[in-house]
């Protein structure tokens, strides 16, 4: 699972954990209006189509729909937050 599909997880539990209005699995809210996020951190309101479904514009990376407020900057810190988890539970330390 890449990091931005787990930080969308983590994100639709605490949603629903708050008893938030749902459609399709998304938390209502996120689609007023909705922002995507990549693996590298980018946030966006727009995306690029393509055969494979929607990529990031700068880096064509898969995309994920992510609540409204973040900034790459804020996204990239939540991913590589991420990642290190990750890292760890490969590595058996957490
Ligand atoms: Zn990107």
């Amino acid at each position: 699972m890449s990091a931005i599909a787990i930080f969308q997880d983590q994100k639709i539990k605490e949603a629903k954990a708050t008893g938030a209005e749902m459609f399709m699995g998304i938390p209502d809210a996120w689609y007023e209006p909705p922002h995507w996020g990549c693996d590298n951190g980018h946030v966006s309101r727009a995306y690029l189509k393509t055969r494979d479904g929607c990529a990031c514009l700068e880096c064509h990376k898969p995309l994920a729909i992510i609540p409204g407020g973040y900034t790459d900057e804020t996204l990239s810190e939540a991913l590589a937050k991420i990642n290190n988890d990750v890292t760890l539970v490969a590595q058996g330390k957490a």
